[in-house]
C-alpha cells in the first residue's frame, strides 16, 4: 500500500484538507480527510483532482496546430488540411504522433482518452496485412504514454450523403457494416485499453445502415458526431426529411451507451431526443471555437439531462481546464450571465461523466474502489496563486499539473513525463507527417 498526502484534494462531497489515500495496486482503498501525513506518506502538492477524461480525441489532428491559422476559412477548409495529414499516416508515424500526443495528454492531467479512430487502411483503402495495425498503433501508443484508452472504432461509408469515398477518404472506409464489424470484433481488450464503437457521422454512415452500426456491438460505448456543422443538417434533412439527432434516434443509435459530440447545432426536438434516449453529449469548446463551428447548446442539454462530458477534440489545444472554462464562458458570451455551471458541474464534466462516457465507470473521483488516478495540480504558480482553492479550476491551465499518478504508476512528476521531453517528441513526429 502506498499513502498519498494532499494538501487539498477534490473528493465526491467538495474539496477537503488534509487527505491521505492510500491506494493498493491500481486501486483506491481509502480516504481519510483532516489528517495529518505520516512520515512515510508520498506528499502531493496542491489540490489533488481526480484525473481527467478526455472523451473525444483524433490523435494525428495535433499535426495542424498553429498551421492553420494564417488564411481565412472554415470548418470545411480545415478539413482539407486534415486529409493532407491523414494521407501521410503509416503505422510507425502514427505510433510516433500518437504517442507524443497522448504523453501531452498526460501531462495536462488526463488519465483517459477516448480516440475517435477512422484512418485504418493503406492508400486507396487497401487493407494492411494486419487488417488492425493502425488501432494497434494508438493502443501501443496509449501505453508507452501511460494513459488509458478506449479505442473508438468508427465506420465510415460514405464520402458525404450519397456521395463515394474520395482520396484520402478510402482509407476511413471498409466497404461494408460487415467487412467494418469483422474487422473490430478482432480487436481486445486489455488492462490498459478498452474497445468501443463510433458512427462517424450522419454523412459518413448511409440511414439503411446506421441500425446495424448499433447492433453489432450492442454493450460497448458509441460515440458519433452530430450537427457540428450547419450543413450537416441541410444535407440530412434535404437528402431523409429529418434533422440528423432525429435519424438518428430512429435508427436506434442513441441510447444511455451513446455519446453524441459537438451537436452544436440541435433544435429543441433534438435535445428532447437526447434526453428522451438518456444520450450523453461531449462537447469539445476549444476545437468548436477554433473551426468557428459555433457555441454548443451546454446549458440547454443540462437543462435536459443530458450528461455533459468535455473532449480535446482536435487538440488546436489540450487543456481539461480549459476546456470546463469554455463550457461555462461560451454560455457567458452567449446570454451575458455568469455561473452558469458551478464548479462541480464543470468537474463532472471533465471526470465522472467523461470516464463514464468512455466505459471506465469504476475511475473519475477519488474515493475507495475507484481507479487510483490523480493529478496533483500547484497552486503557487503565477496563475494559481491566491485562488481559492475550490475556484482553481477557473485560474489553472495544463502547465500548472505537478503531479499525475494512473492506475497507481507515477506518469508524470514535477510537470514531467516519464518519457522525456515531450516537445521534441512532438516537433519530430509531426515533422515526419507533414509536407
Ligand atoms: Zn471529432
Amino acid at each position: 500500500v502506498t499513502a498519498y498526502w494532499c494538501p487539498f484534494a477534490w473528493l465526491p462531497d467538495g474539496v477537503a484538507a488534509d487527505v491521505r489515500v492510500e491506494v493498493e495496486a491500481d486501486r483506491v482503498v481509502s480516504v481519510s480527510p483532516r489528517t495529518p501525513a505520516q512520515a512515510s506518506d508520498v506528499r502531493l502538492r496542491g489540490l489533488v483532482l481526480p484525473a481527467l477524461a478526455d472523451a473525444h480525441s483524433h490523435a494525428f489532428h495535433r499535426a495542424l496546430r498553429g498551421r492553420t491559422q494564417a488564411v481565412t476559412g472554415s470548418f470545411w477548409s480545415w478539413r482539407t488540411a486534415m486529409y493532407h495529414v491523414a494521407e501521410r499516416l503509416d503505422p510507425d508515424s502514427l505510433l510516433a504522433l500518437a504517442t507524443a500526443a497522448f504523453a501531452e495528454s498526460a501531462l495536462a492531467g488526463f488519465s483517459v482518452v477516448g480516440e475517435f479512430h477512422y484512418v485504418h487502411h493503406a492508400a486507396g483503402g487497401r487493407p494492411y496485412d494486419a487488417p488492425n495495425v493502425m488501432g494497434e498503433a494508438l493502443r501501443e501508443a496509449a501505453r508507452r504514454a501511460g494513459v488509458r484508452l478506449t479505442l473508438l472504432d468508427s465506420c465510415y461509408l460514405t464520402g458525404g450523403i450519397g456521395q463515394p469515398l474520395s482520396g484520402v477518404q478510402q482509407r476511413f472506409g471498409d466497404g461494408s457494416v460487415e467487412q467494418w464489424a469483422a474487422r473490430v470484433s478482432t480487436l481486445q481488450p486489455d488492462v490498459q485499453t478498452r474497445i468501443g464503437i463510433a458512427v462517424h457521422s450522419v454523412r459518413a454512415v448511409p440511414a439503411e445502415q446506421l441500425s446495424a452500426v448499433a447492433a453489432a456491438f450492442p454493450d460497448v460505448p458509441l460515440h458519433t458526431h452530430l450537427s457540428e456543422q450547419p450543413a450537416e443538417n441541410e444535407q440530412c434533412v434535404a437528402a431523409y426529411g429529418c434533422t440528423p439527432a432525429q435519424l438518428l434516434a430512429d435508427t436506434k443509435v442513441l441510447s444511455p451507451r451513446t455519446t453524441v459530440v459537438h451537436a452544436t447545432h440541435v433544435s429543441s426536438d433534438d435535445i428532447a431526443l437526447l434526453a428522451e434516449s438518456r444520450t450523453a453529449a461531449c462537447l469539445c469548446p476549444t476545437t468548436e471555437r477554433d473551426l468557428a463551428d459555433g457555441i454548443g447548446p451546454g446549458l440547454r442539454l443540462r437543462n435536459a439531462s443530458v450528461p455533459l462530458s468535455l473532449g480535446s477534440d482536435q487538440r488546436a489545444i489540450v487543456d481539461g481546464f480549459e476546456e470546463m472554462r469554455g463550457l461555462e464562458m461560451h454560455e457567458r458570451l452567449a446570454s451575458g450571465i455568469r455561473g452558469r455551471f458551478s464548479g462541480s458541474a464543470l468537474m463532472d464534466a471533465a471526470t465522472v461523466n467523461g470516464h463514464a462516457a468512455l466505459g471506465w465507470p469504476e475511475a473519475g473521483s477519488i474515493a475507495p474502489g475507484r481507479l487510483a488516478d490523480l493529478v496533483a495540480v500547484r497552486l503557487d504558480t503565477p496563475r494559481t496563486a491566491g485562488a481559492d482553492v475550490d475556484q482553481v479550476l477557473y485560474a489553472a491551465t495544463a502547465a500548472d499539473v505537478d503531479t499525475v499518478i494512473i492506475g497507481g504508476d507515477v506518469v508524470v512528476k514535477e510537470g514531467q513525463h516519464r518519457l522525456g521531453n515531450v516537445g521534441r517528441l512532438l516537433d519530430d513526429a509531426i515533422a515526419a507527417v507533414i509536407a
